[in-house]
């Protein structure tokens, strides 16, 4: 990839203004689109089949008709045009690598200073810095995880320990011998190593010198963070990407959503109208990164979220999307309506009696039927009746579809990790 010697530097970037930094993100995309149209044939095929000319293209706003490239469509293109279905703009031998992901999809490292500068930027903004000494517990063979993590610490100065996944205890006894500051992993697998150490007789405040724990990427890691942080004295920081693309957005630390990555292009896109969202919206992360190497224009990541529109007090001026809140896949179709958990969380939110709950989705002759099986905290003092007619209104004013029954059921037909809808039609 041609890094452009014009690109301002990160320090600069952080302060733009959000019309400097459109016009900036403007010039490097049209600058993509033209150079994947003439170097990457699938990228040609679909502009060409969505009647669109690279010249025509300013803004993000110009690829609207540009169909969301999606991951199964993306396996079919490197089934149909081996090896690299055609979306990949250099010849083998000049990459230093290739990952095998599922598919198989076959993963570029990328060589592009402006693709490792957003993420030794990150690495910056999580708070790690020279001196620090992290375990690395992602995979490191076969998919990017562990080896692009590994080089983003490093070229920030970063002493890394490449563990990889497993081995438990030998993870405790490096942490302690080695006095390392830093963790890269699941949150699962984090607390498994802090549950073992903790069995082995280890007092993690007074035996380690964790600091700083990037547990993200898990949902519902919400009470596990807080817990690290208060119990242990370990700060957490979250940050987002995939395997295709490579990091997209952080946390800053105001830990309240993350910010783009520079030299990414994010689009939220509404499920059900395929448009960009309003406010207070939820939609698909569709995601333009600007690398030429392997140019996935609007790759849509099947992950949902939503915008924050306010600036953010650390002062960092790149817009902030909330935390991941699902997946496309989670929403359920119901007469004609997606509904998603994201829209009953708030509805219920208020409800202090209900302890569980769950909507089903069953059909009875042509008609979706909606029911919310509800468990109480308790039975005594509860007015059932005039508790089903508020979840009523709450719900159906929520999904914009209506609720037909409220089912109150007993302690434990609500599994604790549950789906909060499912579907259980039968056709
Ligand atoms: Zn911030």
């Amino acid at each position: 990839m041609k890094d452009k010697k014009s690109i301002p530097s990160i320090e600069v970037m952080e302060k733009m203004s959000r019309e400097e930094r459109q016009k900036y993100l403007d010039g490097r995309l049209r600058e993509l689109v033209a150079y994947a149209y003439e170097k990457a044939p699938a990228i040609k095929a679909r502009f060409d089949k969505a009647g669109i000319a690279p010249s025509a293209v300013y803004s993000i706003k110009d690829l609207e008709d540009l169909p969301i490239l999606r991951k199964d469509e993306l396996v079919e293109l490197y089934k149909a045009n081996p090896p690299f279905g055609g979306l990949v703009t250099a010849p083998i031998e000049d990459l230093e690598r290739v990952y095998v992901s599922p598919g198989p999809i076959y993963d570029p490292h990328h060589q592009s200073e402006s693709f490792w500068r957003r993420h030794v930027h990150m690495v910056k903004a999580a708070g790690f810095k020279k001196g620090d000494i992290a375990v690395n517990t992602w995979m490191y063979h076969l998919v990017p995880a562990g080896l692009m993590i590994d080089e983003m610490l490093r070229r920030a100065g970063v002493t890394v320990i490449p563990m990889g996944v497993g081995n438990t205890e030998l993870q405790v006894q490096v942490m302690h011998h080695l006095k390392v500051t830093g963790f890269y992993g699941t949150t699962s697998f984090f607390m498994n190593i802090i549950n073992k150490a903790e069995e082995m007789g280890y007092d993690i405040r007074k035996d380690f010198n964790l600091r700083l724990a990037m547990i993200g990427g898990e949902m519902g890691g919400g009470p596990i963070r807080e817990l690290v942080e208060k119990k242990y004295g370990i700060a957490t920081g979250d940050a987002y990407g995939t395997a295709d693309v490579g990091m997209i957005a952080y946390e800053c630390s105001e830990k309240n959503g993350m910010h783009i990555a520079e030299d990414v292009i994010i689009e939220i896109i509404s499920y059900e109208t395929g448009k960009p969202v309003g406010p207070d919206e939820v939609g698909e992360i569709v995601v333009t990164p600007i690398d030429e190497t392997y140019p996935l224009i609007r790759f849509g990541t099947g992950d949902l979220a939503g915008w924050i529109e306010e600036p953010c007090p650390c002062g960092r001026t790149a817009l902030r999307i909330t935390r991941l809140l699902g997946r496309v896949g989670d929403a359920v179709r119901t007469r004609g309506m997606f509904i998603h958990p994201r829209q009953l969380e708030p509805a219920l939110a208020g409800f202090s009696q209900i302890a569980q709950y769950q909507a089903v989705v069953t059909r009875s002759g042509h008609r979706d039927e909606l029911t919310l099986k509800v468990e109480l905290k308790a039975e005594d003092g509860i007015d059932k009746e005039k508790l089903t007619q508020q979840l009523i209104k709450a719900v159906s004013e929520a999904v914009r579809i209506k609720l037909d029954r409220v089912e109150f059921v007993a302690k434990e037909v609500i599994p604790e990790f549950h789906k909060l809808i499912v579907d259980e039609r039968v056709y």
